[in-house]
């Protein structure tokens, strides 16, 4: 075949797949990888280093020729991005099955990973990639957008107004923090190494204007931070260079972040190198470029501790940088908190977490008829309101049209079966997906990020994720996976994802009553567990069953 191959997953109501269920998997996989959604779709990788959709081109076609066929009492089995077996089950089942990147735990290193990756045995799935659920940055500006306006209200801010935010990093997650900031009225300086990134988030508004000097950028900040306007500047350089240039200086900004590739060693860019250099490092001298990518790291995550000391509000944003600098001989690398602990674990309490729908249609109306039906659903909640006013306005779909907001448990299951009725009576003109991110209140132990410093300890428990995809199965979602390393790298944490399609059938609908349930419902009990007073009280309010709580 010639020139890079360029994949989009079919739209309109014609079906390739024997039934909504499949078509709904063979167009999600399809869509992570549109060139609007994935990063690098010529080389299967869809967002977040190098998370990937399928293990190589061979098991992709494999995977559509296997759905094409796969009947509606059958499940398709998925080892790290290659199918590997078809089996009968039942019209209730899961019609896929998928395991990405698991190692046994004292295997889980980056070197013993990367030498079976290189002989094509196993595949990064990262999150949503390997689980054909990415939307492209949408999906986590809504995440980001309730960080930021969590922490300016803990702050006592009220919003960012006025406020100077660093933070660094447009790729396909990154990307997000310039228009979240502005959306809570906020300022933001992203310093990103690669211009390309940064022309992509001018193109879809996500960022409002692009520089090359430090100096322009700081006019710019200073401007708006004293008129109170919202602005994010894209400035192009080395997060390792221009933070510590900063603390230099002595400009402190209010808030401080980053998302850089920090999971990954081999893809963060050291300081002081152009991207090609960078590019010819790395494949020539792979040992030198993790040292001096580490020791930028060091760098850069000294600068966040000095703007820390300063008075800024720092915080990680969930990509190991501290882990990476501590492990380089940072010692007070973990002075600042990671997000979760900082402002998500009380909504993660109440099962609350980033639910997200995509219209297979195509159709963005679909989409639109969608908000309103959860605006109607939930007409108390001005914040969620806000949120849904906004992102019709501001957000450019990428790749099929789709939509996220955080809602908890009782709430999901609600929208679920509204969302089914709204297919039955052809309100959209065809099926939506429901699905989320790993990154959610009762699917992932990740001790750096989602269950960083739990009150009980227990940030490195595994058996949660694992019981909250065994359910999930049980209660008849689409496509139900299980992966490790995703967000932090590899050995670092283990998470499970959901995607249910709510077709318009009876069926359907019991499903969905089922998995819009337990899934959130896990993270209530998992936060009950671990002695979370909120998630007491929200398992009391919804009557979940929990043999040993205390009456
Ligand atoms: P990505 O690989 O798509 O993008 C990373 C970007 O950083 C690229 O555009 C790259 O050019 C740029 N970059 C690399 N080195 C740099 C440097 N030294 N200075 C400036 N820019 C540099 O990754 P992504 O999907 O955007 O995710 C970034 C990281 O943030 C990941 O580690 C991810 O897990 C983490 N993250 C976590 C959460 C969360 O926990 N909720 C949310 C978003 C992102």
């Amino acid at each position: 075949m010639s020139g890079p191959r360029v994949v989009r997953a079919p739209r309109g109501t014609q079906l390739t797949c024997k039934s909504w269920l499949t078509e709904a998997v063979y167009r999600m996989i399809q869509n992570n990888l549109d060139p609007e959604v994935a990063e690098r779709p010529e080389d299967l990788v869809v967002y977040g280093g190098r998370g990937q959709a399928a293990r190589s081109w061979e098991a992709f076609d494999a995977i559509l020729e296997t759905l094409k066929e796969l009947e509606d009492d059958e499940t398709l089995l998925v080892q790290s991005g290659k199918p590997v077996a078809v089996f009968k089950s039942h019209a209730d089942a899961p019609r896929v099955l998928i395991a990405n990147s698991n190692l046994v735990p004292h295997w889980a290193t980056q070197a013993h990973f990367d030498e079976l990756a290189a002989k094509g045995l196993i595949m990064y799935g990262q999150m949503t990639a390997g689980s054909w659920i990415y939307i492209g940055t949408q999906g986590i500006l809504q995440g980001t957008y309730e960080t930021l306006g969590s922490l300016a209200v803990q702050r006592g801010w009220g919003s960012l107004k006025g406020k100077f935010t660093l933070t660094a990093g447009l790729g396909g997650m990154g990307g997000a923090q310039p228009l979240a900031i502005t959306m809570n009225e906020g300022v933001g300086l992203v310093v990103e190494i690669d211009p390309e990134r940064a022309r992509r988030r001018l193109e879809h508004r996500y960022v409002d204007v692009i520089v090359d000097t430090l100096e322009e950028a700081m006019t710019l900040v200073q401007e708006a931070c004293d008129e109170g306007k919202p602005l994010s500047v894209a400035l192009i350089g080395n997060a390792a260079e221009i933070f510590p240039e900063l603390a230099l200086r002595g400009i402190i900004p209010d808030v401080v972040t980053d998302q850089t590739p920090a999971h990954d060693v081999m893809a963060y860019v050291p300081a002081h190198m152009t991207l090609e250099e960078a590019a010819r490092l790395r494949a020539e001298d792979p040992k030198e470029y993790e040292k001096r990518s580490l020791d930028s790291m060091s760098e850069h995550i000294k600068a966040m501790l000095e703007f820390q000391r300063k008075g800024a509000e720092v915080f990680d944003y969930g990509n190991n940088l501290r882990q990476r600098a501590f492990d380089n001989g940072v010692k007070d690398a973990f002075n600042f908190p990671g997000f979760v602990p900082a402002y998500i674990r009380p909504l993660f309490c109440e099962g609350k977490g980033p639910f997200r729908w995509v219209a297979l249609s195509g159709d963005p109306e679909d989409i639109y008829r969608t908000d309103e039906a959860i605006m109607e659903l939930f007409p108390e909640d001005e914040h969620l309101r806000r949120w849904l006013v906004m992102a019709k306005e501001k957000i450019h779909f990428q790749g099929l049209p789709s939509r996220i907001c955080w809602l908890g448990y009782g709430e999901r299951a609600k929208a679920g079966l509204k969302f089914n009725e709204m297919v039955a009576k052809g309100v959209v003109k065809a099926p939506i997906v429901i699905g989320r991110d790993h990154l959610d209140s009762g699917s992932v132990a990740s001790p750096n990020r989602e269950t960083e410093g739990m009150r009980d300890g227990t940030d490195a428990v595994s058996d949660w994720p694992i019981l909250n995809a065994m359910i999930n199965a049980v209660g008849g979602a689409t496509w139900v996976s299980f992966h490790h390393g995703g967000g932090v790298g590899i050995g670092f944490s283990q998470h499970a994802g959901q995607v249910i399609v709510a077709d318009g059938t009876p069926a359907a609908a019991r499903r969905l009553e089922r998995v819009l349930t337990t899934d959130p419902g896990m993270g209530v009990v998992r936060h009950v567990d671990a002695g979370y007073p909120e998630a007491l009280a929200a398992a009391r309010r919804g009557g979940i069953k929990i043999p040993m709580m205390k009456k």
